[in-house]
């Protein structure tokens, strides 16, 4: 789909002050759990051989050699994938220097790079379509699918509810939501989140989900995990629910302030991203479901994890 897109930045500052949490030891994350977990949740089929990998990215990377007929696709007959995103995600989506090269993309709001623009990239080139970036508030990306975007790709919990209006992508990563505190806070268990002011949340995020469920009137919902956390490390906030990966991306970010609490502790569910779609759609639906099997079957997914998870270094 071509179009341009203006975006609205709404920046809502958190109220709440206030301590939480009875217990009187010091908790802290247990690390070793947490990168195992992680391991565990990226773990895919594995790649040895590289230069199959290369040849298979070869034929299949350029436009005119796509095995994907689009013709028939409302969304990307016209030879471009728009794809929503918010970028206050890392390491799945944030801002970066530009200095990356994507060849799919010829339009990138605001810089945005990742995993899952890597991905898309490779998606794109898989299919022989442009790709344009735009970056947008997070619960805006689901009604926006269809018109002002063709899918959105933001590390997107697949849920009943978000199914109702969209397509999915076959899932392509595990995760959890997980608890990122202050260094000294006490909060241990579920009964300490309950006993909190104000726990932090990204509006419209399995992370709202959760945190309602625990301590509904001490949620406090904004626009941008950016924000949250920034209200986190500013003493504002008491807590916030965040996917596990990039609850450690934000953590090594900010490795003086914060500790994170792995969600296994809470007891929190086993979640998949899925790349969101029209529902009218099927020839989409099916050529990004082949592309990113394909990615799989010859390596490069595994690349751009280790690429952009994996070694993923806080900017
Ligand atoms: N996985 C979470 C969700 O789908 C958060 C995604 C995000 O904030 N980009 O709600």
């Amino acid at each position: 789909m071509k179009k341009a897109l203006a975006v609205l930045l709404a920046g809502t500052m958190a109220l709440g002050l206030g301590a939480c949490g009875s217990s009187s030891e010091t908790a802290a994350a247990d690390t070793a759990s947490t990168e195992a977990a992680t391991e565990a949740a990226t773990e895919t089929a594995s790649s040895e051989d590289t230069a199959t990998t290369e040849a298979a990215a070869e034929t299949t990377g350029a436009a005119e050699e796509t095995s994907y007929d689009l013709s028939g696709s409302k969304y990307l007959s016209d030879g471009e994938l728009t794809v929503g995103l918010n970028a206050a995600f890392p390491p799945f989506e944030y801002v970066g220097d530009g200095t990356d090269s994507f060849e799919a993309i010829t339009s990138n709001e605001g810089n945005a790079t990742g995993f899952d623009v890597a991905m898309m990239n490779e998606i794109g080139k898989r299919l022989g379509v442009n790709v344009v970036i735009e970056d947008m508030d997070f619960d805006g990306i689901v009604p926006a699918i269809g018109s002002k975007i063709d899918c959105g790709a933001t590390g997107m919990t697949i849920t009943d509810e978000r199914k109702e209006a969209v397509n999915f992508s076959d899932p392509y990563y595990n995760a959890t939501q997980a608890v990122l505190l202050p260094k000294d806070s006490d909060v241990k268990t579920e009964d300490d989140l309950k006993a909190c002011k104000a726990i932090g949340v990204q509006a419209g995020t399995t992370g709202e989900t959760v945190a309602r469920g625990i301590n509904d009137s001490a949620v406090v919902s904004v626009k941008s995990f950016n924000q949250a956390v920034l209200d986190l490390v500013n003493g504002k906030d008491d807590a916030v629910v965040i996917d596990q990966v990039p609850g450690e991306a934000f953590q090594k970010q900010y490795s003086d302030q914060l500790q994170l609490v792995d969600g296994s502790v809470f007891n929190f569910d086993v979640e998949q991203y899925g790349i969101a779609m029209p529902k009218d759609d099927e020839v989409m639906l099916n050529a990004i479901n082949g592309a990113l099997a394909d990615m799989k079957a010859d390596g490069t997914y595994d690349k751009l994890l280790d690429e952009y998870i994996n070694n993923y270094e806080a900017e």
